[in-house]
């Protein structure tokens, strides 16, 4: 079941999102080479917790770190250690909390240093990708607009959309529904319609190589199975007025 929100549930989940917002942007600012990524994550459950939010990650299904750290081809769910960044990676940040009963969600992928230009390239269509299903994220359209217009531009630009995993109604839960999957076969349903207070994130996750996936050992991070580069940004939107607003931004 789709869940409404009230103006005050919105209001509290965009104050969330600043905080997430901030959150990224610093850890953005400390992704050098060098920089073990359990720091970063230390330096995020710190920032997170002196706004006084609690990292939903955090002990979530038995998840041991209060944010994802995905390198490469980690497309999501990696798990912070002493491994240190380098230069040319492309890191990915994926953060979330809960303050006042709601959550809120956003992710980031960024380089270390310089990177390749097909890395490059990757970032900014994951990013497009974004920007596009957010586009479709009006009153009277249906989810099914957002996945495919995320689809359609990865397709065009040569890259593939993992399908594993996907974007997800939020609120008093950080997983609610519905699922939001970044394509979209014509054989399957539209989708619900999209109505005003209604919040949810959408996440495209996208790969230069093949779209299949493996969980490693330590049952969390997620990779290519051809080891491609993949990319994977996010952000929790509501919709206000007929339009999408952003809520995880500074
Ligand atoms: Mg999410």
């Amino acid at each position: 079941m789709i869940t409404i929100k009230t103006k005050k549930e919105i209001e509290i989940i965009r104050q969330n999102g600043k905080i997430v917002a901030k959150t990224l942007d610093l850890l953005c600012r400390s992704a050098l080479p060098g920089v073990s990524t359990n720091s970063l994550d230390i330096i995020a459950a710190k920032f997170i917790c002196d706004n006084g939010a609690i990292p939903s990650s955090l002990g979530y299904n038995g998840f041991p770190k209060s944010i994802c750290v995905s390198i490469n081809e980690e497309i999501v769910h990696g798990i912070a250690s002493g491994r240190r960044l380098e230069e040319g990676q492309i890191v990915t940040f994926d953060v979330c909390l809960k303050k006042d009963g709601l959550h809120a969600d956003a992710a980031v992928t960024v380089p270390v240093g310089n990177v390749s230009e097909k890395a490059k390239k990757l970032i900014d269509v994951c990013n497009e990708s974004l920007n596009m299903g957010m586009k479709e994220a009006i009153v009277g359209n249906r989810f099914s607009h957002i996945s495919f217009a995320v689809y359609r531009y990865v397709k065009s630009q040569g890259h593939r959309v993992i399908r594993d995993y996907g974007g997800h109604g939020i609120g008093k839960e950080l997983h609610e529904d519905p699922f939001i999957p970044n394509y979209h076969c014509k054989c399957k349903k539209l989708g619900p319609v999209i109505q005003n207070g209604m919040v949810f994130a959408i996440e495209p996750m996208i790969c230069i190589g093949k779209r299949f996936v493996k969980v490693l050992d330590d049952k969390w991070t997620v990779v290519t199975k051809d080891n491609s580069l993949s990319a994977h940004c996010e952000h929790t939107i509501a919709i206000i007025d007929g339009k999408p607003e952003i809520l995880t931004k500074l």
